[in-house]
């Protein structure tokens, strides 16, 4: 196999310095790092490549010898390029460390972290929704420990840093091609030891507590509303901020009222007297105990829908509030007395229609 020229390799003239080669060097080993390209060929070529071509290069004697002889020159020196990333890492292996310091095992967990959020499903009726809330809940959580103010350590005393890491919570290894990060088995990756934990809180910084919030939920909430309580969720750790309380609303569903957005929806039946006459009648509404009183117009049809302004939901944004929207449902009856029957067999007279008539007109 025909081997590229190392400077062209690495993007470099004949002249250049060493700065420019680990320069040049660093750009490429970035670019094609196996831990970025886990099981790319091209990528682990490209490294490979670009690691012979560095490792020749930054060395003086093995430069000249290549600028004089080529890669035969090389060879003649026994020098082999590397087998693998186990080599290259071996050799370089300090390079690496200083060019993946920002991690390429995950990100270091000596730093805050903040709390966990929690979530708390909280079930509401739609009146509730509609005046909107207070309540008491009581949850469980890991609280920051007071004894140690969340250090986990005794009072007084200090955690010292892991000597296995040297505080960096990570240590590095080689698997195979890859090198990898891992947390600190002796610290388990927070950088410190604690020799003296504190007693209240077995060294963990938090506790078990049991919390009780007095809730206030506002009007016009619908399911799926999400109240953020900040800093109410689980304590952070090594001082990062506690996590969030996520209160999640659902409303159970009315056996009266259906909710589209602010709009509610009802149905009404009315009896087909009171459609053709016209009537005021009382709907129970929420958010008037004695209802609301209503005017069906004259004539009204079955399934017409009349909208109320400003009687349905609140907005939770805003103070403008839906309509209410009731479709009336026309009763016609399923028996008469005797004088139903008589007044509206005079009714249909003066509608032109004869009942008596043997065989009567559909139409007209
Ligand atoms: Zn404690
Ligand atoms: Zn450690």
């Amino acid at each position: 196999m025909d081997k590229r020229d190392y400077y062209e390799t690495l993007n470099l003239s004949r002249d250049a310095g060493d700065d420019d080669i680990k320069r040049a060097y660093r750009k490429l080993a970035m670019q094609y790092h196996p831990d970025r390209n886990p099981g790319n060929k091209e990528a682990e070529d490209k490294f490979k490549e670009a690691s012979e071509a560095y490792e020749v290069l930054r060395d003086s004697e093995k430069r000249q010898i290549y600028d004089q002889y080529g890669h035969e020159g090389l060879q003649g020196t026994g020098f082999r390029g590397f087998s693998g990333f186990d080599d290259i890492f071996s050799s370089f292996g300090d390079i690496f460390e200083d060019f993946f310091s920002f991690g390429s095992g995950g990100r270091r967990r000596n730093r805050p972290v903040q709390g966990n959020s929690l979530r708390y499903n909280m079930e509401i009726t739609l009146e509730e929704a509609y005046s909107g809330k207070e309540e008491v809940i009581e949850f469980k959580k890991w609280g920051r420990c007071e004894t140690c103010d969340g250090s986990g350590v005794t009072p007084g005393s200090e955690p010292q840093v892991c000597s296995t890491c040297r505080g960096n919570g990570q240590v590095v290894r080689s698997q195979g091609f890859f090198q990898i990060k891992t947390p600190c088995p002796s610290c388990n990756g927070s950088g410190r030891i604690i020799k003296d934990p504190c007693k209240a809180c077995s060294g963990r910084g938090k506790v078990q507590v049991e919390r009780s919030i007095n809730l206030k939920i506002p009007p016009g909430v619908d399911t799926g509303s999400q109240l953020r309580l900040r800093g109410e969720g689980e304590a952070g750790e090594l001082g990062g901020p506690p996590g969030d309380l996520f209160v999640v609303i659902h409303v159970s569903d009315h056996n009266l009222f259906k909710r589209e957005g602010d709009h509610l929806y009802c149905e009404i039946p009315i009896s087909f007297v009171q459609a053709a006459l016209g009537d005021k009648i009382t709907i129970p509404v929420i958010g008037a105990e004695d209802g609301y009183e209503m005017e069906i117009p004259k004539g009204a049809q079955p399934g017409d829908i009349i909208s109320i302004p400003e009687m349905g939901m609140p907005g939770i944004n805003s103070r403008k509030r839906g309509q209410l929207l009731v479709k009336l449902n026309v009763l016609i009856p399923k028996k008469l007395n005797s004088k139903q029957q008589e007044l509206l067999e005079e009714f249909a007279k003066t509608e032109g229609i004869d009942r008596k008539k043997k065989k009567r007109k559909l139409f007209g």
